[in-house]
């Protein structure tokens, strides 16, 4: 690991400043993707900014018909909430279905956000329910926000500070989990709002979407059944030692009918 400068600023005010100010910062969430990326020397940044003793960068409150998770709520958090469980449990669930317990207590939702990984639960859950990320200069919708493999919109320096669920009349997420790190191989939001049906999949493509066909078809008839001789295009979706892409395109589909019939 490379030599850096640790800071551990108490407000947002002085994130900035010192974002400003430094010449290769990074912000510091929950460490567990970052913490191993210095380790292994693929990122080498001048100052790392700790974002844990930020209050108002934690918890969890409902705001009129929205629910709103601080960026730096650790998964287990959002899994153990009461207030998420009633509102959207199919968002609590997929919180508690991440990594391992030790990942859950550390890792943040803005962290996993801002990170997107192809592979992670929550872009599934960002895209499938419509949520809002808000930062510290505007508010971004999730549509706009996954733009490539670890790529978003964020600017340089711009901080998530929540994230802002809309409440769906249901929701169910399914994942074919890694046995190994958890990640997703493919996973599948469903949620059914006036109206529409939203379907996001992630761990398939190189970053978290929404097929366009599926959710015409949902938005027809909420069965399993409208799925039916659906197909994802292969050549759009990810290959790897874990999975081929034909492989995840027919796990998806699967997936995406198990979650429909569980909440028909
Ligand atoms: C063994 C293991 C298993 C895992 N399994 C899963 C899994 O099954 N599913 C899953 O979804 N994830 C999994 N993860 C990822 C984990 O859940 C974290 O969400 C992820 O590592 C990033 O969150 P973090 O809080 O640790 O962010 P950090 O590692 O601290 O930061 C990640 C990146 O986000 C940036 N960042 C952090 N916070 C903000 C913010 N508020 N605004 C802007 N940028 C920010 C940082 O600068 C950095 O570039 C796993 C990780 C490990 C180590």
């Amino acid at each position: 690991m490379q030599a850096f400068t640790y800071h551990r600023p108490t407000d947002l005010t002085e994130v900035v400043k010192i974002l400003a100010d430094c010449e290769d910062p990074k912000l510091l969430a929950g460490g567990m993707t970052l913490l191993p990326t210095l380790k292994q020397r693929l990122a080498a940044p001048s100052d790392l900014i700790d974002l844990a003793r930020i209050q108002n960068l934690h918890g969890i409150c409902e705001d009129k018909s929205e629910i709103v998770i601080g960026a730096m709520t650790c998964h287990a958090d959002v899994a153990a909430s009461a207030l998420v469980r009633a509102f959207c449990p199919a968002l609590a669930d997929l919180a508690g279905q991440i990594g391992d317990p030790a990942v859950r207590h550390r890792g943040t939702i803005g962290g996993s956000v801002a990170n997107a990984d192809p592979a992670a639960d929550y872009p599934a859950a960002v895209l499938g329910l419509n949520a809002i990320i808000e930062t510290n200069q505007r508010r971004i919708k999730a549509d706009d926000f996954f733009t490539d493999l670890f790529e978003t919109a964020l600017e340089p320096g711009e901080i998530i500070t929540a994230l802002r669920f809309p409440r769906p009349h249901k929701a169910q997420y399914q994942k074919f989990r890694h046995p190994a790190s958890g990640y997703a191989v493919v996973g599948v939001m469903v949620a059914q709002f006036a109206g529409a049906t939203r379907l996001a999949i992630t761990g398939a493509g190189p970053n978290a979407f929404r097929p366009a066909a599926l959710e015409e078809a949902l938005t027809r008839s909420f069965t399993a059944k409208a799925l039916e001789g659906l197909q994802l295009d292969p050549d759009e979706l990810l290959s790897d030692m874990h999975a081929s892409a034909a492989y995840r395109a027919h796990v998806a589909l699967v997936l995406a009918q198990r979650a429909v019939g569980l909440i028909a």
